[in-house]
């Protein structure tokens, strides 16, 4: 008998002939070293849903007494069945397209020189600002749609494109309406020190008070956000300005998070650890001391590595981050101008391949690890007894193949509370 079975529960969904469920159970915690190698694997297994809560995974034989012949059922064909992925770090609320930024980027100029010529985050900027809401909703619920349809059940979504104090609660007034029209599971990001706007040139100090004096109090108090993020990096926010804004977020009730230490080692990493921050996301330039504070504090690492495909930069140090006992998780970054993307499942091959990472790790990163990112780790990320039925079939017959097989959606059916919200791409409720 699995443990967590009730005989007296009825199921009203069964997944059976599932060939490989893989359950992610384990700590209830980011997992860390060791523990990102186990994917709580059960073969020729069946999991039964009730009320949208999962109520057994286990072997076949035990699962199937918990149906009747009201029981709707669903055969897995021998295929693999995991958590729904969530995607941790997400900017898809915008406007505008920069494929032609990107053309520059392939004949050679940088990130921070397109930046600094008012290219990057300020060109989508002003596009996100000259949209309508309408607009707005329309373009996030069709990248929602996206996301769900490559196997992603939950989702982080940062503001960051509005930069005033109007325009950054207007962001997060649009994520919240695009969620509520949606299946899949949204978690709101305040971004507001994502640049510096081009209103405040020169007066990168006068931006970050207005960040803590109106912007923070004004989010918090609509309860707009669960988290604040900055961007500390080198010419744009820097670690005493990223340490006003989340210490002054942090009061306000708000959960932290920390673009960190991406091009340059700023000891971002460290400001994370210090503050208690959910996670310290990019980590690209991370010192050893970042790693050691990251390990000792619990910061989950969200590294991102499609942005660095995109700027065609170095990768995170992913391997030693595991080492050195920091819990690791992936993310898309989806964003216009350095990952142009809404799939996680994308970034699974790529992380495999340019991260060094196994496809245990792999799948650890982008499930459970991924969930804790987002301040979701007690409710997604893992298949067990009492949790939320959102998971995903995929079309493969090894767990393993998700990270060696790239380029075509894997994700043949999703779930939602056990309800089935895409079927080969194609979104089935919205
Ligand atoms: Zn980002």
């Amino acid at each position: 008998m699995t443990a967590g079975m009730h005989m007296e529960t009825r199921a009203d969904l069964l997944v059976y002939n599932i060939g490989q469920l893989c359950t992610m159970q384990g700590p209830d915690r980011p997992r860390r070293g060791a523990e990102m190698d186990d994917v709580g694997l059960l073969r020729h297994a069946a999991m039964a849903v009730a009320g949208g809560k999962i109520v057994a995974v286990g072997p076949e034989k035990d699962v199937q007494a918990l149906a009747d012949q009201d029981t709707r059922t669903v055969d897995a064909g021998g295929r693999v069945v995991t958590p729904g992925l969530w995607d941790p770090h997400t900017h898809l609320c915008y406007a505008g397209s920069r494929e032609e930024e990107f053309a520059w980027r392939l004949a050679g100029r940088g990130y921070l020189e397109i930046l600094a010529s008012g290219g990057g985050i300020l060109s989508t900027v002003r596009a996100t600002r000259a949209a309508s809401d309408e607009m707005l909703v329309s373009l996030l619920h069709k990248r929602f749609s996206q996301a769900l349809a490559s196997g992603t059940t939950g989702i982080e979504v940062k503001s960051g494109y509005g930069l005033s104090t109007v325009d950054e609660l207007r962001m997060l007034r649009v994520i919240r309406r695009a969620a509520g029209e949606h299946p899949i599971r949204v978690v709101a990001t305040f971004l507001g020190a994502h640049a510096v706007p081009p209103e405040f040139q020169g007066r990168a100090n006068d931006y970050v008070q207005l960040v803590i004096d109106e912007m923070i109090p004004a989010v918090a108090g609509a309860h707009l956000a669960e988290f604040c993020d900055v961007f500390c990096e080198e010419g744009v926010f820097d670690l005493d300005q990223s340490r006003q804004i989340l210490t002054h977020a942090r009061a306000a009730g708000l959960g932290l998070k920390v673009h960190a230490d991406e091009i340059a080692a700023m000891g971002g990493a460290e400001l994370a650890a210090e503050l208690g921050a959910t996670s310290a996301d990019h980590l690209i330039m991370v010192s050893p001391e970042g790693m050691a504070a990251l390990a000792r504090a619990g910061v989950v690492a969200v590294l991102l590595p499609g942005t660095s495909l995109t700027l065609g930069s170095r990768f995170a140090p992913a391997r030693e981050l595991i080492a050195a006992g920091v819990p690791v998780a992936l993310a898309t970054d989806g964003n216009p101008g350095t990952s142009p993307t809404e799939s996680l499942q994308a970034v699974v091959p790529l992380a495999a391949r340019t991260l060094g990472l196994s496809p245990e790790q792999v799948l650890t990163a982008a499930t459970v690890n991924a969930a804790w990112a987002a301040g979701r780790g007690e409710v997604g990320g893992v298949l067990a007894a009492g949790r939320p039925a959102d998971f995903v079939v995929w079309d493969a017959a090894d767990y393993r193949y998700l990270s060696y097989h790239y380029g075509s959606n894997l994700a043949r059916e999703v779930y939602i509370r056990g309800r089935l919200v895409a079927r080969e791409g194609v979104m089935l409720i919205g």
